[in-house]
């Protein structure tokens, strides 16, 4: 008789405790009903980026003097700078750059210390793509010959900006 007892009480603090349960989160779930969500509607709706978001990178060709900084200090060695060196007036000259966004992880040191701020991080986070050959995303600059090819004009200036 006396274990039966024991079992009901037991029984019955159970549904005690899971009635408190479900009263309980019931509470929380009626508390969010008249805040605003935190969540948009994307890609409908987008955030404003903070001050100092770090997205895809904007290189400026006529300022790059092909120094290097910016391979040296990429924990990655990314930036690819392809230059030749031009005897007569003993100085590089810059024939291509390119970042590949699908391996960069946007950490700034090349945007830093690049001696002469060609590069500067942009607010433009939607870098996917379905073809990753030959996408501007991918791909900092292309030198003019490959502009040309792409979009079937040559332009007179070499930024990134006019993609
Ligand atoms: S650090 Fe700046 S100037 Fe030097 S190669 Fe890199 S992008 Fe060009
Ligand atoms: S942002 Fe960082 S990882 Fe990307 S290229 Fe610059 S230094 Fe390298």
């Amino acid at each position: 008789m006396l274990p039966m007892v024991t079992g009901f009480i037991n029984y019955g603090q159970q549904i005690v405790r899971a009635a408190r349960y479900i009263g309980q989160s019931f509470m929380i779930t009626l508390s969010h009903t008249n805040r605003l969500p935190v969540t948009i509607q994307y890609p409908y709706e987008k955030l404003i980026t903070s001050e100092h978001f770090r997205g895809r990178i904007h290189f400026e060709f006529d300022k790059c003097i092909a120094c290097e900084v910016c391979v040296r200090v990429c924990p990655i060695d990314l930036p690819v700078v392809d230059w030749k060196l031009e005897t007569d007036i003993r100085k590089k000259r810059l024939l291509n750059y390119s970042i590949d966004f699908g391996i960069c992880i946007f950490c700034g040191n090349c945007v830093e210390y690049c001696p002469t701020n060609c590069l500067s991080m942009t607010e433009e986070y939607e870098l996917s793509t379905y073809d990753l050959i030959g996408d501007y995303t991918i791909l900092t600059i292309m030198n003019s010959t490959q502009i040309k090819k792409a979009t079937g004009k040559l332009l007179d200036s070499r930024t990134i900006t006019d993609y």
